[in-house]
């Protein structure tokens, strides 16, 4: 790990005392767009004249610093923690998140629990988030040792909630549901369910097919008695330019998901 690790004392410091909403982004599986969504949610609510940042607890696969293209920043101390990395033109999305403090970009994370829920501590601990209105948290898949850890660190905070993403497949629909249970259990309140890759809108006769079945999600909410925050569409030219190493801050708004984004955004 590079200088700032987790060897620095954990001070306890009113880091978050500037930050009114926590949203954790949590999905039953992996590859439903997790880190996807925390990230198109965080840009849609900054379009929105929002302060937002984004905390990436994905401890061992963090892509959101690869996706955004600032993989090769590091973070510093300053006295009153890690200074998080500023994105965008305007320098206004912060974002912290364990890649920042590997050596290379592809080193593996393959830590025991404890170290985990130590980084995750000092993470809500020890960043010096300023003032924000939103801080979205990307969480790893399932219901593992960093979501106790991060539930636990996170909980004194009064505006703390948490958005569930699904694909319409009936297994990824499932999984979710084990994730509400995780919610009470935590005593979480749920904020909402997204189904995500729900249908493909053709770019040329904007007509909308559904590839995989459609409105599991939103049956899910109906069953559970959540709100069902939308629908974010298939956008395989988002998803390729990402591949391209396109410019994401710039490419999203032009995205079919926008839209469904930005409506997500007002309901939280
Ligand atoms: P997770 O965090 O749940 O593992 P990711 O956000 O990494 O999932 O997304 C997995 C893959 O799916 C990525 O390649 C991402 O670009 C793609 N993806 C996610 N959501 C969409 C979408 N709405 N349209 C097209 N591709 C998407």
């Amino acid at each position: 790990m590079r200088r700032g690790n987790m060897e620095e004392p954990a001070g306890e410091r009113a880091n978050l005392a500037g930050v009114r909403h926590i949203v954790l982004v949590l999905s039953g599986k992996g590859g439903v767009g997790k880190s996807t969504l925390s990230t198109e949610l965080a840009l849609a609510l900054r379009s929105a004249g929002k302060r937002v940042g984004i905390l990436d607890v994905d401890l061992c696969g963090p892509s959101i610093p690869r996706m955004l293209r600032v993989q090769d920043s590091a973070v510093h101390q300053c006295d009153s923690g890690w200074v998080p990395v500023f994105l965008g033109q305007d320098k206004a999305i912060a974002l912290m998140s364990i890649g920042f403090l590997l050596e290379r970009p592809d080193d593996a994370v393959v830590w025991r629990g404890p170290k985990k829920n130590a980084l995750i501590k000092q993470f809500v601990t020890d960043v010096a988030w300023g003032d924000l209105d939103f801080l979205i948290v990307d969480t790893p898949p399932g219901t593992s040792d960093e979501h106790i850890s991060t539930v636990e660190a996170l909980r004194p905070h009064r505006l703390l909630g948490a958005v569930l993403v699904t694909t319409p497949q009936a297994v990824s629909v499932g999984d979710v549901r084990r994730e509400l249970t995780f919610c009470r259990k935590a005593g979480l309140r749920i904020l909402g369910i997204v189904e995500n890759m729900s249908g493909f809108v053709c770019p040329h006769c904007s007509e909308c097919t559904n590839i995989f079945s459609k409105g599991g999600g939103e049956e899910l909410a109906k069953h559970a008695g959540v709100p069902f925050l939308g629908c974010v569409p298939l956008d395989p030219q988002l998803s390729q330019s990402l591949e391209e190493g396109k410019d994401f801050i710039q490419e999203f708004p032009k995205s079919s998901a926008f839209p469904a984004l930005t409506h997500i955004a007002q309901q939280i």
